[in-house]
């Protein structure tokens, strides 16, 4: 058997937790290689390090100072965990050099600043590969680069490229334990792209993939993935068994425990996530596959709370007739750049939802509304901007939608809740329903209690 096992923020934020995760390694000869993040919270109040590494970037590129106090907040936490851990920490002021270096030497704003966030993991990975060394472990910082980790960067996301997966492959060849960086990798210049935010799952997706895993463990601060969100629901039931795909729309759509990108490189690869709590290693687990065996006694696995949403509704006469109508109003989002997320239309009307969170100011809305108002001669025009979504996924309502339907009207008509739009999703795996803002609670509630 191999695994690898990825280790988020949580685990590795300071040197107690960098103990727990140095004692699970040890404890299982089948982890070949392992992925980290870099330092997260270690209370509320706290900051991450990947927060802070894009403060610095903000601060130096509006020439404010106050990046120098940042980078030695990051540095004294770095040196805080190497203490802890009782190392000689001269090396940490290498850390220091090249962040300065980095100021110094990239130009190019985008490419500093992808520099810049992954000196988090790659910082950290440097620090706990010399750490497992230090408790017996034969262990080999791999850096993304010389694991041949390639993005390429398209319509303003990186892709893996297909030359990663042979290129990993090498490390097949490698003996001690592989301690690699999660978060990023290299363009065909060499030059550092990273991933989205928690993209150290995708990292260690690809690693699991190249070196021909059977597990890819992934350790967080819980100990599995949880039915709905515990500031909507008190003690969510645990999810046991999951499916990429449904993983990948709960994870889109609300839960934040899991990357839903680092599906991708494991699909049909015979690959299992296990999501398991470095606090708690040997409890339970969610184990995530391509199929789930419970799918008729467990329909839906998760309800989900996915944010807060605008509609922009349009009714115009004859629209059925106007050929390229639903382009041409789809025109001005994308020359916005506002991800548009469902369009359900009629026969003369048409909505346009969008998250809230990609309009980002009044004046981004105002130049929306005066872009439909100057192209389009309408009869009626409204935007709702108080709307919350709610998605309930699971591979059961492919069969069962007509029983998913009762349940939805029973429950929410109980609490005279009103329904601003339904969706059904196209994988048929998720349906999506739209109430007021101040509803969403009360609706999640209910819902969850006749689903779950
Ligand atoms: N450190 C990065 C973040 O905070 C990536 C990760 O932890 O996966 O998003």
């Amino acid at each position: 058997m191999i695994k690898v096992a990825k280790f988020g923020g949580s685990s590795l934020a300071s040197d107690e937790q960098i103990k727990k995760v140095g004692q699970i390694i040890k404890n299982d000869p089948d982890i070949r290689g392992v992925v980290l993040s870099a330092p997260g919270k270690r209370n509320d109040s706290d900051i991450k390090v990947t927060d802070l590494l894009i403060r610095l970037f903000k601060e130096y590129s509006n020439s404010s100072d106050s990046y120098i106090k940042t980078m030695d907040k990051i540095i004294e936490r770095y040196r805080q965990i190497g203490e802890g851990l009782n190392l000689d920490c001269d090396f940490i002021e290498t850390y220091k050099i090249e962040l300065n270096q980095m100021l110094e030497n990239i130009d190019d704003d985008f490419y500093l600043e992808n520099a810049l966030k992954s000196c988090g993991e790659d910082f950290n990975a440097r620090l706990i590969a010399r750490y497992l060394n230090t408790i017996g472990l034969k262990a080999r910082y791999v850096s993304p680069k010389e694991a041949g980790i390639e993005l390429d960067y398209v319509l303003n996301e990186p892709i893996i490229s297909d030359r990663t997966y042979e290129n990993i492959k090498k490390l097949r060849d490698i003996d001690e334990l592989i301690v690699m960086p999660g978060f990023y990798g290299v363009n065909k210049q060499g030059e550092i792209l990273t991933f989205l935010r928690g993209g150290s799952d995708i990292s260690g997706a690809i690693l699991a993939r190249g070196l021909g895993c059977d597990i890819y463990e992934n350790y967080t601060d819980m100990s599995y993935i949880y039915s709905a969100h515990p500031k909507m629901i008190d003690s969510p039931k645990p999810i046991r068994n999951i499916t990429y795909a449904e993983i990948r729309e709960l994870s889109y759509n609300g839960f934040e425990i899991f990357q839903e990108d680092a599906v991708e490189p494991l699909l049909n690869q015979n690959i299992k996530i296990c999501v398991k709590n470095t606090n708690k290693p040997y409890e339970g687990g969610t184990v995530i596959e391509q199929d789930r065996s419970d799918v008729d006694s467990n329909p839906v696995v998760g309800i989900s709370n996915v944010g807060k949403f605008i509609s922009f509704n349009i009714t115009e006469y004859l629209m059925n007739r106007k050929v390229g109508y639903i382009n041409k109003l789809l025109d001005i989002f994308e020359y916005q750049h506002i991800p548009v997320e469902h369009i359900p239309t009629g026969i003369d009307s048409l909505s346009i939802l969008i998250r809230k969170e990609h309009i980002k100011s009044e004046s981004e809305m105002q130049s929306l509304k005066n872009a439909i108002d100057e192209n389009f001669a309408y009869n009626k025009f409204n935007i709702k901007d108080n709307l919350a979504s709610i998605a309930i996924v699971g591979e059961g309502l492919t069969n069962d939608m007509t029983r998913a339907l009762y349940l939805i009207s029973k429950s929410l008509n109980e609490e005279d809740i009103k329904i601003e739009f339904i969706i059904q999703g196209a994988s048929n795996n998720s349906l999506f329903l739209f109430v007021d803002e101040k509803d969403e609670k009360l609706a999640t509630e209910k819902l969850y209690s006749y689903f779950m």
